[in-house]
C-alpha cells in the first residue's frame, strides 16, 4: 500500500462515465442536452490534477495528525485555490474555472478517496456557498465582493442554519432579524457550523426570520462576515468523525447587517437555504464514493497480501464476493450522482433535481457505511487499529449520513415524491 492510502494497480475511478463541460453555467446547446457519459478533456485534467494533488499533500502522517488534533489544512485549502480547484464551476468573471458541477464532484470524490474531512470543509465552501447561494441568489454587488475572494482561498464560506433546539425542523428556529433603518440587527444561536472556526476570514449565511408571523415564508438569509461586531464563534465541537473539519457553535449578539448582505428578497430565505443545502447535499454522494472507493483501494491491497491457511485474502470467493458487491454499489452511486450534476447542466434544478439528490446521497451515505464495515472485516483486527486508515473511513462515513438531512428526513422526502406520483396524497389521514 502506498502511504496515503492509494494504490496504483488495479482499481481506477471509472474515467468513461463523465459527461461533457458546461460552455458557461447553462445556455448549452440544443445536442447537449441529452445525456452523455463521455469523459471530457477538461473533466480528465481536473481529475488528473486533483488526484496528484492530494496524493501530494495528504500522506499518511499529515492526515494521522490532522485527525488526532482536529485541525483543519489551512495549507492544502489556499494551494487549492493557487490550482484553480476552488470555484470551479463559478462563471470565469468572477474568478472561477466556469466549468460545471461535474468539475466539483469529481474534486470532493477524489478527495475523500484519501480524506474525507477535507472535503466536508470544501463542500461548504464550494459549491453549496459560492455556486448554491452567493452565485444563484446574490446580487451582482454581492457576487463582485465575494466570489473572486472565495475562489482565491482568501475567505471561506458557511452556511448557519442549524439551532439548538433542532436542525430538521427548520420552520422553528428561534434566530430572528430586524430591521432597523439601513441594517438588520440579528439575534439567535446556531450550531454543528462547519468552517467559521477556521483560522481564516468567513463568509457565514445565517437564516433567520424576519417576520415570524409568515412561518417559512417570513425567513431570510444573510451574509454575514465572521468579524461583524455581534458575531461570535463558540466552542468547537469534538466529534466522531471528520475531525480535521471543523464545527463549531455560533452566537448572534446584536449583530448589526448592512442592508446591502440581505442575500436575495426577504421572506425567500427558507427556499434558498435549502437549494443550498440540495449542493451540499450532492457533494454527500460524492464524498461517500469516494470514500467507498478509497476503502476499495486499500482492502484489495491488503487482501492481496494477506495469506490466511496458504491462501491470500482475495482467492477467497466470500472475500470476492464481497468487493464485488463495494465495487457494483460505487458504480450504481457515482452514476446517481453524474446524473444530478447533469440536471443541473441543464437547467432542470427544481423538484426532480431535489429528490435525485435525496435518492443518491440516501444510497451513497448506505452504501459507504456498508462498504467500510465489510472492508473492517476483510481487514480483520488490524481494521480497527487506530494507525489504519480504515479506522478513520469508518468513523468519518457516519458523519456524511446525519449531516444536510439525515436518513429519515431524506427517505420521508424520497416517500412523499413517490405517493404524489402514484397519485396518493402523503398526508392524508384514513
Ligand atoms: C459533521 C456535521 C457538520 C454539519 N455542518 C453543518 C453546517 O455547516 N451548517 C448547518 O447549518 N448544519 C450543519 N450540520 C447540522 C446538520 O445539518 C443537522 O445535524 C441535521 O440537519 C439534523 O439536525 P439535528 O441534528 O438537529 O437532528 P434532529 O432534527 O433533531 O433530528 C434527529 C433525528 O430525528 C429524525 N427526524 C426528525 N424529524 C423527523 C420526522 N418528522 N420524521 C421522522 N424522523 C425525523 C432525523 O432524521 C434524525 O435522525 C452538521 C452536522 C454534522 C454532523
Amino acid at each position: 500500500m502506498t502511504k496515503n492510502g492509494l494504490v496504483d494497480s488495479g482499481v481506477q475511478l471509472n474515467p468513461e462515465l463523465v459527461l461533457k463541460p458546461t460552455p458557461q453555467n447553462g445556455n448549452i446547446r440544443e445536442e447537449e442536452q441529452m445525456m452523455d457519459y463521455e469523459l471530457s478533456e477538461e473533466h480528465l485534467m481536473i481529475q488528473k490534477t486533483i488526484r496528484a494533488f492530494v496524493k501530494k499533500e495528504f500522506t499518511r502522517e499529515i492526515i494521522l495528525e490532522l485527525d488526532e488534533k482536529q485541525e483543519f489544512a489551512s495549507d492544502p485549502f489556499k494551494k487549492m485555490a493557487e490550482l484553480g480547484m476552488l470555484g470551479t464551476c463559478i462563471p470565469t468573471k468572477y474568478g472561477g474555472g466556469g466549468s460545471d458541477l461535474l468539475s466539483v464532484f469529481i474534486i470532493h470524490e477524489e478527495i475523500s478517496r484519501v480524506f474525507p474531512s477535507f472535503a466536508v470543509d470544501l463542500e461548504l465552501h464550494t459549491p453549496t456557498v459560492d455556486y448554491g447561494l452567493i452565485n444563484r441568489f446574490g446580487t451582482e454587488a454581492q457576487k463582485q465582493k465575494f466570489l473572486p475572494a472565495m475562489c482565491k482561498g482568501e475567505i471561506i464560506g458557511a452556511l448557519g442554519m442549524t439551532e439548538p433546539g433542532g436542525g430538521s425542523d427548520v420552520g422553528n428556529f428561534k434566530t430572528k432579524a430586524v430591521k432597523d433603518g439601513e441594517y438588520y440587527i440579528l439575534n439567535g444561536s446556531k450550531c454543528f457550523i462547519t468552517n467559521v472556526g477556521c483560522p481564516m476570514p468567513c463568509i457565514c449565511v445565517v437564516l433567520a426570520h424576519t417576520d415570524k408571523s409568515k412561518g417559512s415564508n417570513g425567513m431570510s438569509t444573510f451574509l454575514v462576515e465572521k468579524d461583524t461586531p455581534g458575531f461570535n464563534v463558540g466552542r468547537k465541537h469534538n466529534k466522531l468523525g471528520v475531525r480535521s473539519s471543523q464545527t463549531h457553535e455560533i452566537f448572534l449578539e446584536d449583530c448589526r447587517i448592512p442592508k446591502e448582505n440581505l442575500l436575495g428578497n426577504e421572506g425567500a430565505g427558507m427556499k434558498q437555504a435549502l437549494m443550498g443545502v440540495n449542493y451540499d447535499r450532492l457533494m454527500d454522494v460524492a464524498i461517500p464514493v469516494g470514500e467507498a472507493q478509497g476503502l476499495l483501494d486499500m482492502t484489495l491491497e491488503y487482501a492481496n497480501l494477506r495469506e490466511t491457511f496458504g491462501k491470500r485474502l482475495n482467492q477467497r470467493e466470500a472475500v470476492q464476493i464481497a468487493l464485488a458487491e463495494i465495487y457494483t454499489n460505487i458504480h450504481a452511486a457515482r452514476l446517481m450522482g453524474y446524473y444530478v450534476c447533469w440536471l443541473d447542466r441543464v437547467g432542470r434544478t427544481g423538484k426532480e433535481f431535489v429528490v435525485a439528490t435525496a435518492m443518491a446521497k440516501h444510497f451513497a451515505s448506505h452504501i459507504a457505511q456498508m462498504a467500510a464495515w465489510e472492508c473492517m472485516k476483510i481487514y480483520g483486527g488490524h481494521g480497527f487499529m487506530k494507525d489504519n486508515m480504515i479506522e478513520m473511513f469508518f468513523r468519518d462515513n457516519m458523519a456524511i449520513d446525519l449531516g444536510a438531512g439525515p436518513p429519515t428526513i431524506l427517505a420521508l422526502l424520497i416517500a412523499r415524491d413517490l405517493l404524489r406520483v402514484y397519485g396518493i396524497d402523503p398526508f392524508h389521514e384514513k
